[in-house]
């Protein structure tokens, strides 16, 4: 073998291994990008805890960011200078299907298409020393920003795209619900757009979290009735933007519960498992409130995020649980599913 690199794969329930292979070559159009960094998301704990099966080895990690190392033949070394940071957004946009058509990459229908024969094992690719790239998936980041923030361009790039579609205006009551990593950062977003943000999370060190960032008002649904005390907050109005960051169907109901007419739901967790919920089309109609979701970051949200964590506008310091060098990746992965952490990075 010639030159080789660490990955770290997920080899067993519960178990992620660090395996030695070799370091891919970047080929025609390519740019092999160091990964520096990883943080564990909850799609990466669940394969981890076995929750979604896949095949094992697998290599996950999809919230990168490091340095481009190397480029292919055919790429211009100014356009894509060596040493340089970056974030990568690893879900592939083809530009050909429905979704990449109407300018939406992030409904791509072929995220998972590109080029992944360098890779010795299935999955995502971000839990590499060094991974191959497009340039569509690459995404430049101040320099100096600290590895671990730099690691949030994708998390945040999600929340940028479920912001865009609140809407929010200047002086908007906003709930989110939930206090885990992701209602946590719609929270500091949310107040950057100028809203009052109302924050519903039954966890204590989450709603204090909560207020750290931002958040005015919290209330805890499992002391009160959340869509009552959301009303009663908002004189009876209901909230212009709702955020649901829960996998919870009972709590999806609660959302629109809680809207205003005129207001936006926005359904940004996706759910386990999917049960259906309750809508009336008469006050659809009579509120002409609506109902929508947003899923993983557009090409456009992924430029914000890497924008807003370059020039320090949005600071996720307060979110990171954790850096764990690659050989403490059990340790990582171990500390990444426990209930009362935000973000754990492997330093790759
Ligand atoms: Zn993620
Ligand atoms: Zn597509």
């Amino acid at each position: 073998m010639a030159e080789t690199m660490k990955i770290v794969a997920i080899t067993g329930d519960h178990e992620a291994s660090v395996i030695e292979v070799a370091k891919p070559e970047p080929g025609k159009g390519q740019i092999r990008m160091r990964v520096e960094g990883c943080a564990l998301c909850t799609f990466e704990q669940r394969m981890f805890t076995g929750v979604v099966p896949v095949p094992k080895p697998f290599i996950g990690g999809h919230e990168v960011a490091g340095y481009i190392d190397a480029i292919g033949e055919g790429l211009k070394p100014e356009n894509y200078p060596i040493g340089k940071r970056i974030a990568a957004r690893t879900f592939y946009s083809c530009g050909h299907c429905y979704g990449c058509r109407h300018d939406e990459g992030n409904l791509c229908v072929n995220g998972n298409e590109h080029d992944k024969s360098w890779m010795a094992y299935p999955g995502i690719g971000g839990l590499e020393q060094y991974m191959l790239i497009e340039p569509n998936m690459l995404y430049f980041m101040n320099d100096e920003l600290p590895l671990e923030k730099a690691c949030f361009a994708e998390p945040l790039a999600c929340v940028l795209n479920s912001i865009e579609k609140g809407q929010i205006e200047i002086g908007d009551d906003v709930v989110v619900i939930g206090g885990g990593i992701m209602g946590q950062l719609h929270v500091m977003c949310s107040k950057l757009r100028g809203a009052r943000v109302i924050m519903s999370e039954p966890d204590e060190a989450r709603r204090e979290i909560a207020v750290k960032l931002g958040a005015d008002v919290c209330i805890n649904p499992l002391e009160c009735d959340a869509v009552e005390k959301v009303k009663e907050l908002t004189d009876g109005n209901g909230a212009a933007v709702v955020f649901n960051t829960t996998a919870v169907a009972a709590v999806a109901q609660q959302a629109i519960g809680m809207v205003a007419k005129l207001g936006r739901v926005v359904m940004y967790s996706s759910q386990h498992p999917d049960k259906p919920i309750e809508v009336s089309p008469n006050w659809l109609h009579n509120s002409e409130a609506v109902i929508t979701g947003a899923v993983s970051p557009s090409l456009r949200s992924f430029r914000r995020s890497c924008d807003a964590l370059s020039k320090g506008i949005i600071d996720p310091e307060k979110l990171v649980s954790g850096v764990f060098d690659i050989d403490d990746a059990q340790k990582a992965f171990e500390t990444a599913i426990r209930p009362d952490t935000f973000r754990c990075i492997i330093k790759m």
